[in-house]
């Protein structure tokens, strides 16, 4: 029996749950329309209505913004609070019941209720899990010693910047957006930061070849060395790291580690309740984002859809789809359901050196066309596969970003045309 009903929860107080919670008090939400969005008429057994929205995040701060944790928010340039998608007053006042310092224990999907850490039993007409993800951990020796970090939320940041007041030299292990950005952010403080990855160059095994060229020029001319090709061994030191050993048997000194080893989709309350799980580690959710179990849906990080754009089950961790996701879901709440089709977006900043943007999806492309040129530090680069744009990378040129949206939302067929991609208008596609 349930302590209590609420019209829609929302599981996960991130970008995609935030989301989720903003459009669905746009569009008016009750429990009537939520029963719209499940096809189901439901009544509530706890007698409380059940009528309003509950957001409920295991973190101490109201649903906020993780890419600042990297970059301003990490160089000190940017305050905590305008990490905030809105502060804790902006949800009393529409009636959205925030919940931090909470986590979600247990899902019961047959009987809809959601049991607490508060042991609260709450019943549900609608839920959306929102989770989002997990830092991967590397088990190596010395992972255990002091100055190891991780980076996924704004209390890691805080450790990471303490840490690096102290620090002369800082390893990052990982080619990946996430070592690129905070070894610049540390770089522009005055560190003197290390990059060890097993790729060629930073950033080629989302961006591709070109793109990689491009950042391990820009990291190594701000003063970033960089080892590729080389893999993390293990790390050395008395109770603190002192060195990082790559599986080569170089050795660098390190007053402090920061691990970018990536992300793993937090599926733990949903592989308990039940929920149908993906190839991708994600749940499992239909072209509309809704998961094995009715009235369920999932979105961010963990979403793992059947995509109608892509032609096949994706999983993306971007923040610009994590956002469109919740609202998305928020939609199929409020009774409109229709396929996720949007082309997806990311960005990523370099400190104030580069913003990169992207969209599409990474697939391995046969061609990659560069337009423009990476020496003017204005270019993009365009991936094709099967006849067709299937992703871009673009520095300095946001038109070429906006077509690519287009032609890779349209399918555009450009068979026998891939060349003029290189060098020929655009709009003319
Ligand atoms: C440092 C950093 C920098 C980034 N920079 C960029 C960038 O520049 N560009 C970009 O596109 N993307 C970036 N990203 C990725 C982007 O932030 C994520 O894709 C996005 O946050 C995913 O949103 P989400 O809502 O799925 O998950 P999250 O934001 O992770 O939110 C999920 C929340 O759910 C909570 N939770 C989990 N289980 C429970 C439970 N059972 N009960 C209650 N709460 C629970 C978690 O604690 C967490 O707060 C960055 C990520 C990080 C970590």
């Amino acid at each position: 029996m349930a302590d209590r009903a609420v019209g829609a929860l929302i599981v996960g107080g991130g970008a995609a749950g935030a989301a989720c919670a903003e459009a669905l008090h746009a569009g008016g939400f009750t429990e009537r329309t939520s029963s719209a969005g499940t096809g189901t008429e439901r009544t509530s057994s706890a007698g409380t209505g059940g009528e309003g929205v509950l957001l409920v995040g295991r973190e101490p701060d109201p649903p906020y913004e993780r890419p600042p944790a990297s970059k301003g928010y990490l160089a000190g340039a940017v305050e905590r609070d305008a990490c905030l998608f809105h502060d804790a007053a902006w949800y009393a006042k529409r009636s959205i019941e925030l919940a931090t310092r909470t986590s979600v224990m247990r899902l019961d999907t047959a009987a809809r209720t959601a049991t607490l850490s508060t042991k609260e039993v709450v019943e549900y007409g609608v839920a959306l899990v929102a989770a989002g993800a997990n830092v991967r951990r590397l088990r190596v020796d010395g992972g255990q010693l002091e100055g190891i970090h991780y980076l996924r939320a704004l209390g890691n940041a805080d450790a990471i910047r303490a840490d690096a007041v102290e620090a002369e030299h800082v390893v990052l292990v990982g080619g990946s957006y996430i070592a690129c950005e905070v070894a610049a952010t540390l770089t522009a403080l005055g560190r003197r930061c290390t990059m060890v990855m097993l790729e060629d160059a930073p950033l080629s095994a989302h961006f591709g070849a070109a793109a990689g060229a491009f950042f391990a020029g820009l990291l190594r001319d701000h003063g970033v060395e960089l080892v590729c090709g080389d893999g993390l061994e293990r790390l050395e030191g008395d109770h603190r790291v002192e060195r990082v050993v790559c599986a080569s048997g170089r050795e660098l000194a390190a007053d402090m580690v920061v691990m970018g080893t990536g992300a793993m989709p937090d599926v733990m309350l949903a592989r308990a309740a039940g929920l149908e799980l993906g190839e991708r580690g994600g749940v499992a959710c239909s072209a509309d984002l809704e998961t094995s179990a009715r009235g369920v849906w999932a979105a961010g990080d963990m979403c793992e859809y059947d995509s109608i754009l892509h032609g096949g089950r994706v999983r993306i961790e971007h923040h610009e789809v994590a956002r469109a996701q919740g609202r998305a879901v928020a939609a199929a709440m409020l009774g409109t359901r229709r396929p996720y089709a949007e082309v997806p977006y990311f960005w990523t900043e370099i400190a104030d050196w580069c913003t990169a943007e992207w969209v599409g999806l990474t697939e391995a492309p046969e061609h990659e066309l560069v337009r423009g040129s990476p020496d003017d530090g204005a270019f993009s680069v365009l991936h094709v596969a099967g006849g067709r744009l299937v992703a871009a990378l673009s520095v300095g040129r946001g038109e070429d970003i906006a077509h690519a949206r287009r032609l890779i939302a349209a399918r555009t067929d450009l068979r026998g045309r891939e060349a003029e991609l290189a060098d020929g208008d655009l709009e003319a596609f």
